[in-house]
């Protein structure tokens, strides 16, 4: 059994740490008692300390954006794994596609990420997806087994168990269109495969396979309805505290 796993990632926002304190406390109080379930807040880097303050004595857990691949140096404006680590943060998202669409991020510097926050203990976020152009031309899986493979190469065995991959279509992200589920299915069934290959059938089945890409309250309860889909990352519905609660108790009603 894979424990579902509901992930907010907060992007940019919000602007102040006083509505980050907020919204970190509703999700909180509506998550009280919350069983069979994980809950996983990305805030940006400098309000992990608010956020972490907020969820102290809760399920809620936190985890950063981004990170870079040195732990110290001359690196103005990045972010080690232990720093994330002694923030309190238990995971980091990388490769996420505002991340490689934006900012450049490689396949290579995704897995010297991947690896760095294997090497501190932090569980991996590892986000892959197609750009609508890559799916029409009928290579949306292609492009998603290079980004998984590549994204693992410097993952130790241990690392390999505590990784999620979130499945988060280019196309699906920030725009209102959601996969279908058949089509988060197809994509994840098939992330599954390459996992059982590249580790063994054991990992392959313990993995949890977020789908992410416009979730919402109106459409979580048949994603999570597909029998591959186990959990979500969510941009912006994770920013309105009642969407996102009815997200983490999806078909609970
Ligand atoms: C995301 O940021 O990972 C995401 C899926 O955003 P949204 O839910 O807004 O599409």
């Amino acid at each position: 059994m894979r424990t579902p796993l509901i992930a907010g990632n907060w992007k940019l926002q919000p602007p102040t740490r006083a509505e980050a304190r907020v919204l970190a406390a509703a999700v909180v109080s509506g998550t009280r008692g919350l069983a069979g379930r994980e809950v996983v807040l990305a805030p940006p880097f400098v309000m992990l300390t608010t956020v972490a303050d907020a969820v102290v004595d809760s399920l809620v857990r936190l985890a950063g954006q981004n990170l870079y691949w040195e732990n110290s140096g001359a690196f103005t404006g990045e972010i080690s794994g232990p720093m994330l680590v002694d923030t309190g943060c238990q995971h980091v998202l990388v490769g996420h596609s505002e991340r490689r669409q934006i900012f450049g991020e490689t396949d290579y510097a995704v897995a010297k990420k991947v690896g760095a926050a294997d090497a501190c203990g932090l569980g991996s976020i590892l986000c892959v997806g197609e750009t609508l152009e890559q799916r029409d031309s009928g290579d949306a899986m292609l492009v998603i087994e290079k980004q998984v493979r590549r994204g693992l190469v410097e993952l130790t065995t241990e690392g390999l168990s505590r990784l999620v991959i979130a499945y988060e279509p280019v196309w699906a992200i920030g725009t209102g269109r959601t996969a279908s589920p058949d089509q988060a299915q197809q994509v994840h069934a098939g992330i599954r495969e390459i996992i059982r290959e590249v580790a063994s059938s054991e990992v392959a089945e313990s993995m949890r396979i977020l789908y992410g890409g416009s979730v919402k309250p109106g459409n979580i309860d048949e994603l999570m309805a597909c029998p591959d889909v186990d959990g979500a990352l969510v941009g912006g519905a994770s920013l309105q505290a009642d969407d996102f609660l009815r997200i983490i108790h999806f078909q609970e009603s």
